[in-house]
């Protein structure tokens, strides 16, 4: 009897999983991380309603500079910016974020750079781009984290836009035991001048972009570009953010 079933239940190693997504779901039905509605098993993590009511930018609709590009006017030259969304306190975005940053929520992660991705690669503009670099978290940070939510997106991204990603590396300080003692923004001040690129880096007339999860004063940002500029002063630079706390 056993025998002559077994050829029913045949199945391929790539079944399985669906099968078991859909158990999980019964026992653990997902909900939107949102507005908390119940998801289908074929939903994102956030349900359709939540995902056409966030609060977009629209920034690939402007012919004029953002607010975002003039974030930087007067601090570093960039070519331009994008940000998907606005990120208001108590608002959708702000959960969107601590998902990312908190929760492992990678899959989060990879459907915005995707839908960010599918966006920028109708436009002219941001057609020339060589590089996406995400922006460097503190390594006990990202073992911590288990990732870098900005190189998750940067993932997301690179998939819709087939465009290489090239991780900065964080050089380890002498100094970790008296930095512990500083404040936070000092102890990153510390960090971010402290990123080594490899050996076969070569960004010479690169166009190259920075991958950001949050944008708010654009401090960190405009240091570490400013320290890609010494080291590579003929490459143009790009900024993307998920969000930007206008
Ligand atoms: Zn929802």
């Amino acid at each position: 009897m056993i025998t002559k079933n077994r050829g029913q239940f045949k199945l391929k190693l790539s079944d399985l999983f669906p099968i078991q997504d859909r158990l999980l779901h019964l026992i653990f039905p997902a909900t939107c991380i949102a507005c908390k509605a119940e998801l289908s098993a074929s939903d994102t993590p956030l349900c359709p309603f939540c995902i056409n009511d966030l609060d977009y930018t629209h920034f690939e609709k402007y012919t004029e500079s953002t607010t975002l590009e003039k974030l930087f006017w007067g601090r570093v030259p960039i070519e331009q910016a994008y940000a998907h969304l606005f990120y208001r306190k108590g608002g959708s975005t702000q959960q969107i974020l601590q998902e990312l940053k908190y929760k492992f929520n990678a899959e989060l992660g990879r459907n915005f750079g995707n839908s960010i991705g599918n966006i920028l690669r109708e436009k002219k503009e941001w057609m020339d781009i060589d590089v996406l670099v995400p922006v460097p978290i503190h390594p006990k940070k990202e073992f911590s984290r288990g990732y870098n939510q900005s190189a998750i997106l940067a993932e997301g991204i690179s998939e819709s836009m087939s465009i290489p990603i090239h991780a900065l590396g964080l050089k380890k300080s002498k100094h970790t035991e008296s930095q512990t003692r500083k404040g936070r923004f000092l102890r990153w001040d510390n960090v971010k001048n402290n990123f080594s690129l490899s050996s076969q880096t070569n960004w010479d007339g690169k166009h190259i972009v920075f991958v950001d999860d949050v944008i708010t004063t654009g401090a960190t940002l405009e240091s570490l570009i400013r320290t890609v500029l010494e080291k590579y002063p003929d490459i143009r630079v790009s900024v993307i953010s998920l969000a930007f706390a206008a």
